[in-house]
This record gives C-alpha cells, sequence and structure tokens, in this order.
C-alpha cells in the first residue's frame, strides 16, 4: 500500500499548546494510563478519576475548563507531561490525521510543529499510529 507519506513528515512539537487548548475535545485515557497519572500526581486512583476525569467509552476522558483547554494544562506547559495519555504523546500522528493529505495538510494549519524539526519515516509514523486510541 502506498501512503502519501511514503518519504516521511517532519515534525517538532512547538509547544505551544494549541492542541491542548481551543475547541472542545476528548482525550482518551486508558486504564494503566489513569494508575500512572494518579501515581504521577501523588493521588489516590479513585479521587484522581472523580476530580480529573469523566467517564469516555470504555474508560475516561480529561474534562476541560470551560473554554475548552485541558484541566492539565497550565501556564503553558503540562502538568502531567511526563506519564501524558498515549493520544497525546502520538500528536499529530493520528490515523484521522494521516487518512489523506488533505487532511494533513488542515493539521499543519492547526499544528505550527508540522513540516519543523526531523523526518519521521513511514514505519515510525505507522508505529506511532499503532499506538495511538484515534
Ligand atoms: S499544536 Fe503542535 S506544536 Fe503546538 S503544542 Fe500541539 S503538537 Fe506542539
Amino acid at each position: 500500500m502506498k501512503y502519501f507519506f511514503e518519504n516521511g513528515l517532519r515534525f517538532e512539537c512547538q509547544r505551544c499548546g494549541r492542541c491542548c487548548t481551543g475547541e472542545p475535545g476528548t482525550v482518551y485515557v486508558a486504564p494503566d494510563e489513569i494508575k500512572a497519572i494518579a501515581e504521577f500526581l501523588k493521588i489516590d486512583e479513585s479521587r484522581f478519576k472523580k476530580k480529573y476525569l469523566y467517564p469516555y467509552k470504555d474508560s475516561y476522558s480529561i474534562k476541560e475548563l470551560s473554554d475548552g483547554s485541558c484541566i492539565f494544562y497550565k501556564d503553558n506547559s503540562c502538568l502531567i507531561y511526563p506519564v501524558r495519555p498515549r493520544q497525546c504523546k502520538a500528536y499529530p500522528f493520528w490515523l484521522k490525521n494521516l487518512r489523506n493529505e488533505d487532511r494533513w495538510n488542515q493539521v499543519a494549519r492547526e499544528c505550527p510543529g508540522v513540516g519543523k524539526g526531523r523526518v519521521y519515516d513511514v514505519e515510525e509514523i505507522l508505529e506511532i499510529v499503532s499506538i495511538s486510541p484515534i
């Protein structure tokens, strides 16, 4: 199968926070990630769920502030960065963003990191896509 990104795609996060703020969205948090984040924040798992998550699909999603920002995005950084969910780690290499070149070009308009930094080759991109829940 031929992908439009056969020659790879350039990406380097610019830490602008656009993907963590703005329009409301969902961030799937798997059970193993819930455990890791709760441990990182040093709070009890059930309290963590109640305070920061809401039920989503077969697990949970992260709550947002009224302006659509992720509840963990503060002072231009992610408070849980080392243990952030796979969905966040994988962005912008989500399956839905890689369906075709038009969609990728649209992502490039939303994410200033696209087109910058090193080239991710096709194998790396497919590996990242495979860990992302969306
Ligand atoms: S929108 Fe792109 S460049 Fe900005 S924080 Fe998100 S991944 Fe990084």
